[in-house]
């Protein structure tokens, strides 16, 4: 049972306004240029609305305003615990507008709204609590030094933070670099992904109804290489955190390199493994979680389980559920709550898709989907898609896709299974199959992963770090190792 029906959720996105201006220093304004770009709903190829679009000179102005709001001190020097007040009720807030934010999600990059209404929005409101809970809680260090020396180690809030973020879960990212980076005192200037600036505009207008003063939540929409770039090449920005695509992450290295060495964080790609032993005692469970890891979120997911290494001796068993939980995800109208999955974010996206399914088609054994179907004639979809009998060094196996597309690689033993999953560019997740205890943990020792899960998929919370080995990243969102990432350690000595 969804929320509402499809009618329903029809209806509320007919009647919804959108904030689609910038945010800056606590005001919604217009591009310098006046310029303003199309939001695209992809399930329909419509226009929801049309956008600031800014700049160099956008960015600026909020570089200006978070460093002015930080330098007050009317945020990074108010007391934690009211620091803690503020992101307390800004939690509340985004639960009292689940709605509005789910709807927001879903037609600016095609997930299903009630999985935003479920997953996304509860998400980001849990986040943003557990860090505000944080805040009054963590104490700072008194070195073990010699009598009469006092060295005390204080973690201090960096400054302007320049957030980056994607469009495949655009509050929830928004949140996982926002929420530490204003919990320890810093001032933010957010740039959403193009594709899905809106729910990050209510964000920005939700925060200062809690009372997060002008200029420290700064939002500012626009494209990659025009105000993206600003932002990583700005000499007033003290850090740059990023989720998305490796090679825009490298881009930020350089430009961190090009400018004032501000430091950068990264998350980006992956091409997951989930590794399924014969042992392991719910094929059933397994089968649905691995449907799960990869079609979830039509697949648009940087830690998708988009490698299965399954024991050859369970293969054709494991596959044939596979393909039954498959035909179960067929996508539908994002609004429909019996829809399988939702729309690709955009046209550009599903026919990056589409052209790895072609390759996957000429070479390797299509088990279902790979195709394209519309709503009424309209629309970026792309049906669950599983190939097999694909070698782990074939071009689909090691790309990301970052599409419902799934592939399948048998395996002989342990070891094979291990080199095969770790025989990869990318490091971000893993999960593992089995009812082996010792194997278990060998095998998850074995793995380059920044999280492994055993008997699951994705595990995440917000206790726990997320982020990358290799070339998906480095530095962790989520947990309290997240806000060493907003702070620098300072040492005091006193000699006495
Ligand atoms: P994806 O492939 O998932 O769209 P991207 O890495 O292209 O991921 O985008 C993630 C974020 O990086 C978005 O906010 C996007 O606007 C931004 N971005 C894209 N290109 C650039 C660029 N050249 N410089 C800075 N930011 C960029």
């Amino acid at each position: 049972m969804g929320l509402h029906t499809l009618e329903e959720w029809k209806a509320k996105a007919a009647s919804l306004t959108y904030r689609n201006q910038a945010f800056i220093n606590g005001q919604f304004v217009d591009a310098i240029s006046g310029n303003t770009f199309d939001n695209i709903n992809p399930a329909t190829g419509e226009t929801i609305t049309k956008v600031a679009e800014c700049d160099a000179a956008d960015i600026d102005i909020a570089v200006k305003a978070a460093r002015a709001s930080f330098k007050s001190g009317v945020w990074s020097k108010k007391a934690p615990m009211e620091r803690k007040d503020v992101l307390l009720k800004l939690a509340d807030l985004i639960r009292d507008n689940l709605e509005e934010l789910a709807l927001l999600e879903s037609l600016d990059m095609g997930k299903k709204v009630e999985d935003a209404a479920a997953v996304d929005i509860p998400g980001s409101a849990m986040f943003w609590q557990w860090y505000a809970e944080s805040i009054d809680k963590i104490y700072d260090e008194v070195a073990p030094t010699a009598a009469g020396d006092l060295a005390i180690v204080k973690r201090e809030a960096l400054g302007v933070i320049g957030a980056v973020t994607p469009w495949n879960f655009p509050l929830d990212m928004a949140t996982w670099k926002c929420a530490p980076a204003l919990a320890m005192g810093n001032s933010v200037v957010l740039k959403p992904a193009e594709q899905s600036p809106l729910s990050a505009l209510f964000l920005a207008e939700l925060a200062q109804e809690a009372g997060v003063p002008d200029g420290v939540l700064n939002v500012v929409p626009g494209f990659g290489p025009t105000a993206g770039q600003a932002l990583g090449l700005h000499d007033d920005v003290d850090c740059l955190t990023f989720t998305g695509s490796t090679a825009i992450g490298k881009l930020f290295q350089q430009y961190a390199g090009q400018s004032n060495m501000k430091q950068v964080w990264l998350e980006t790609g992956g091409k997951s493994p989930n590794l399924v032993f014969a042992d392991c005692k719910d094929l059933d469970a397994a089968a649905d979680m691995a449907a799960f890891g990869i079609f979830f979120n039509q697949g648009e997911v940087c830690s998708a389980n988009s490698r299965l290494l399954v024991e050859r001796s369970i293969k054709d068993e494991f596959v044939a559920k596979l393909k039954e939980r498959a035909a179960t995800m067929q996508p539908g109208n994002p609004l429909d709550p019996d829809a399988g999955m939702g729309a690709i974010v955009d046209a550009k996206q599903a026919s990056n898709v589409q052209r790895y399914i072609q390759i996957g088609k000429e070479t390797a054994t299509l088990v279902c989907g790979g195709d394209a179907p519309t709503i009424d004639g309209k629309g970026s979809f792309i049906s669950p898609t599983i190939f097999d009998d694909v070698t782990h060094d074939h071009q689909i196996a090691k790309e990301e896709i970052f599409g419902p597309v799934l592939c399948v690689i048998p395996f002989d033993t342990e070891e094979e299974a291990v080199t095969m999953a770790n025989d990869t560019e990318y490091g971000l997740a893993a999960s593992v199959w089995t009812n082996d205890l010792s194997r278990a943990h060998r095998v998850a020792d074995a793995l380059f992963a920044g999280t492994v899960s055993v008997n699951t998929v994705d595990a995440l919370s917000p206790m726990t770090p997320f982020g990358g080995m290799k070339q998906s990243g480095f530095g962790r969102d989520l947990s309290l190792h997240a806000l060493d990432k907003f702070t620098a350690l300072k040492t005091t000595w006193i000699k006495y």
